[in-house]
């Protein structure tokens, strides 16, 4: 018998019934309805600590872990988490976006070739933020530092 292994396969599973009844009431503090659909979503992308994940790869978990899920689905449920909070978005460019379930202001490093962002973790000034156009104001500052492994 083990909890953990459970836990991994299958996140609508009952071993994990305190993750979800958790989630429940995160998602519903968040004004979401905790469907038993967008809980087993929650369970796959808060269930293991912080992380960064596109659209596809969250479909490619929910698949996995038997979560009868579109894409189109799993689209509508990231920005739904996102507008509620629980979710921030970061964009790279027009046709990549991923979604961090670290919420707090961070800013990141993208490794290219490895479409993986990273948290940067040492604390990063900003001292210079240019005057925003008239009539708006700075609501955040996003900083994505484009790295490559050197070669070998
Ligand atoms: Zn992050």
């Amino acid at each position: 018998m083990s909890d953990t292994l459970q836990l991994e396969q299958s996140p609508v599973s009952a071993g994990n019934a305190g993750l979800q009844t958790r989630l429940a009431t995160d998602l519903r503090a968040a004004g979401l309805r905790p469907t038993r659909q967008r809980v087993a979503l929650a369970a796959i992308l808060f269930g293991r600590g912080h992380r960064h994940i596109a659209a596809e790869g969250l479909h490619d978990e929910a698949v996995a872990a038997n979560v009868p899920v579109s894409l189109a689905t799993i689209y509508n449920t990231l920005h739904q988490f996102t507008e509620a909070g629980l979710l921030r978005q970061v964009a790279i460019d027009g046709a990549r976006t991923y979604f961090d379930t670290n919420v707090s202001d961070h800013h990141h490093f993208f490794v290219e070739g490895e479409n993986r962002l990273i948290d940067v973790e040492s604390p990063m000034e900003i001292d210079s933020v240019p005057a925003p156009p008239p009539g708006m104001e700075v609501t955040s500052v996003e900083v994505i530092v484009r790295v490559r492994r050197k070669p070998a």
